[in-house]
Parts: structure tokens; sequence; C-alpha cells
């Protein structure tokens, strides 16, 4: 975990936010690399979970909702973890991870448990009044909720149908800690599929494959990935059946996306809060109030779990080269455009001319400093899968060499089929 948590700052994936006045526990900013792979994680989810499917539509719902709604869903009264302070050193603890009676950090004696709200609370409007109190929403799926009514008249689906949406979440929660596992700020990409009750379980069974091989397509190694079925009593307030995927992070399994049965919980309670009937009538005319299946993941934990996965080390003769093994789809550079000697210029303005090019179709990234073996190891780090150098032997027939990532070959290639050449890889 430290390797990669040094590399994402060194190489301009993930930065502490506000470091520069010492940090702000649990966020995280995005460097240039890391807001590059973000997109790819946010692109790759989008294509298979709506653009390949005919039955989900996309949504864009915002952070702050009525009030209301945080009631209605139960978050007021129960979206809680428990926790325990430290009588001397007032630190706060997650009373459900603590594996003593005494406070870790210095041995003191503990609170008894209280149940603390993770929901961020802020004002609407100019007047900090009780009656303006608004909350920034904990889980994106209420808005998907929340709009039910309006997609349903729009779109005029059939069950099963689903509505997906990718945005920020917030949670204040008691502790943070293992990098980006755990933030108070992060994004959340939430699929609701409605489908017809006593049909939600054939449907539940059919996510969870979906998105275990969803997992598998992003390049994370089977090994490393496991089901979780979570007991009756840690369910969820509306779930009746929830089944984690997990990932073997270097601190153990931990979820990495969970997939809820949540019944017809949400639609039945914003319908009863809101006075709006939010059943749904089927061809035949009959009303009734969908199931709703729920695989929700975070962008960020997806986004470890897969560097973790990629990284790797070679040694050779004493020399460490790391490498991120990462799905091209995943990776934040597809291409980087190499000449071989930074002080000719008819290769230079050759390589530029390749580089240019080829930005109009991928993320592509150009370097001239150093020797060749050195900007390979450097776009090996980054998982960038493809480099291309420009020689003299290019000036004389118009090929260069491509090098893969995985096997450090070389091909030699004409120019004008570069484009088609990283196409057919990436499809
Ligand atoms: P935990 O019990 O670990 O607090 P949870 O069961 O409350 O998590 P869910 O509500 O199931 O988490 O959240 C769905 C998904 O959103 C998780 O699988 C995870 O990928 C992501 N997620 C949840 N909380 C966070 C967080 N604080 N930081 C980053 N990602 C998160």
């Amino acid at each position: 975990m430290e390797k990669i948590v040094s590399l994402c700052k060194r190489r301009g994936f993930v930065y502490p936010s506000s470091e520069i006045y010492g940090g702000i526990g649990g966020f995280w900013d995005f460097g240039p690399l890391g807001v590059l792979m973000k997109n790819n994680i946010k692109q790759l989810w989008w294509k298979t979970m709506v653009e390949e499917k005919e039955n989900i539509f996309g949504l864009d719902s915002t952070v702050i909702h009525h009030p209301k709604v945080w009631e209605a869903s139960g978050h007021l009264a129960s979206f809680t973890d428990p926790l325990r302070e430290c009588k001397s050193c007032h630190k706060r603890f997650r009373a459900d991870k603590l594996t003593s009676e005494k406070c870790p950090e210095c041995g003191g004696e503990l609170t008894e448990v209280k149940q603390f709200n993770l929901m961020f609370e802020t004002y609407v409007g100019p007047a900090k009044e009780t009656a303006n109190k608004a909350y920034l929403r904990p889980e994106t799926c209420q808005g998907i909720f929340i709009n039910f009514a309006n997609v349903v008249d729009c779109m005029r689906p059939k069950l099963p149908f689903g509505i997906a949406q990718i945005g920020k979440g917030f949670r204040n929660e008691i502790t943070t800690g293992d990098f980006i596992f755990r933030d108070r700020e992060f994004e959340m990409m939430e699929l609701e599929f409605f489908v017809r009750p006593g049909e939600d379980e054939k449907w539940h069974d059919y996510w969870i494959k979906e998105r275990l091989k969803w997992h598998q397509e992003m390049g994370i190694k089977k090994d490393n990935l496991r089901l979780f079925e979570h007991p009756k009593e840690s369910l969820a307030h509306y779930s009746k059946r929830t089944v984690d995927i997990e990932y073997k992070f270097p601190f153990g399994w931990a979820e990495l996306e969970g997939i809820a049965n949540r019944t017809d919980f949400d639609l039945k309670n914003h319908s009863k809060f809101s006075g709006k009937d939010l059943s749904f009538q089927d061809e035949n005319g009959e009303k009734f109030y969908p199931f709703v299946i729920e695989p929700s993941i975070g962008v960020e934990r997806i986004m470890l779990a897969l560097l973790l996965d990629a990284y790797r080390e070679e040694k050779n003769n004493k020399v460490t080269r790391v490498i991120l093994s990462l799905n091209p789809k995943v990776s934040p550079i597809k291409v980087a455009v190499f000449p071989l000697l930074a002080n000719k210029p008819d290769l230079i303005k050759l390589a530029r001319r390749i580089y240019e090019d080829l930005r109009k179709d991928f993320m592509v990234a150009w370097d001239d400093r150093g020797n060749i073996g050195k900007r390979y190891f450097s776009q090996d780090e980054i998982g960038t899968p493809w480099c291309v150098t420009v020689d003299f032997q290019s000036l004389e027939d118009k090929t260069v060499t491509v090098r893969d990532r995985e096997t450090t070959k070389q091909e030699r290639m004409g120019i004008d089929k570069l484009k088609e050449f990283f196409e057919n890889k990436l499809k």
C-alpha cells in the first residue's frame, strides 16, 4: 500500500486534499493522471450499465435534496455508525471496529456506544435555521427514487428496467484511512434496477454475476475477488439480502461493491412521505410497487483495487522496474511517443507529427527526456500500454517501433497503421 500511495503522489494520480494546510482527513484530490483514470473507470461502468443495455436509463440528480427525502429513506434515523470516544484523548472510534475495551491510541477509558449519523449537514438559503437544514447525499440512489415517476412518464419502460447514476456522495465517516478506500467525499456509481415483486431474487442473482464479470473484465485477478453474504442481523434497514463483492486489499478482504435487494422500501416510503403515488402500472393495468436491485460501487475504491492489482516489480541486474499492468482501457495514457534522440530536429519533427495526429483519437504522452530505456520505465510505472519510438529508419521508410508494456517486445510498423493498431487493441 505504501508503494501505491507514494507512486500516486509522485506521478500525479492522487494528492492529499488541502495538503499545504496540513491536509484534511478523508478528502483526496485527483491529479492529471488520476482524473484520466477515474474518467476511464466511470466511462467503462456507464458503457456496460447504460449504453449496452436497452432498458437502463441515465440520470444526474442534485447532491442536495429536500430534507424530507432523508426522513422517508430512513437515513435521518438510521444512517449511523456506532461511536465510542476516549475520555482522556477524546479521539473517536467506530465501536464495531474496536478490538479492545481501551482506547487504541492512549489506553484511556472509552465512553458507552452512541449512534453517530454520518450525513453532512448544511443550510440552504441565508438563514441558518433548523427549517433550512439540509444534507449532502450519502448515496446517489435517492435522487433516482424521487425521479422515478418522471423517468417512467418520459420513457414508458416495461419491467424490468433500470435507472443509473454516477455522482458525488458524502459520508462523515468516523474513521478514515487505508488511503482512498474510505473517504468522506467520494464518487458513487449506482444502478437501481426495478423488477416485478417475486422476480427480485432471480434478478439479484443475475446482477451479482454480471458485476463479478465486470470486475474481471476490468482486469482484476479472479483470486482477489470473492462474494460475501451479509448475515441477516447486519443488513441495512432497507435490505432483504445484500451480497458484497470483496477484494483482497493489503489490509484484508473488504467490500468493493455492494449488491442489495432494497425491496419496495424506498418507493413505498417516498409515496407515503410525499403523498405522490410512486407505484407502477404494468401493461395489464396492474398497479404495484416494483422491487429494486441495487449494485453500488465507489469510483475511488475500485480505482484503489485496480492500482493494487496491477502493481508489480521486476528485478533485473539490481534494477527494479515498476509496472502497472492495467487493462489498457483503464490506463490514463494509452500511447507515449518518443523521438530516439532529443537533439535531432528531423526526428523531433516527425515524432511531433505522429504525436499530434494520435492525440485526436487517444490520450497520448510526449517524452524526449533522458534515454529511451528510462522513458520506457517511466511509462511502465503509470501503466501506459504502448510506446512509439521514431528513429533514423523512420525518416527513410515511414515506419516506427511500437513497444508493448507487458512483453517489452518491439514491433516495427508503418506510421499509417498506428491508429488502426491501437483502435483494435482497445476494442
Ligand atoms: P461500510 O460498512 O464499509 O461503511 P457500507 O456498507 O456503508 O460500507 P455501501 O453503503 O454499501 O457501503 O456503499 C456502496 C459502495 O460505495 C461501497 O461498496 C464502496 O465501494 C463505496 N463506498 C461507501 N462508502 C465509501 C467511502 N466512505 N469511501 C469510498 N467509497 C465508499
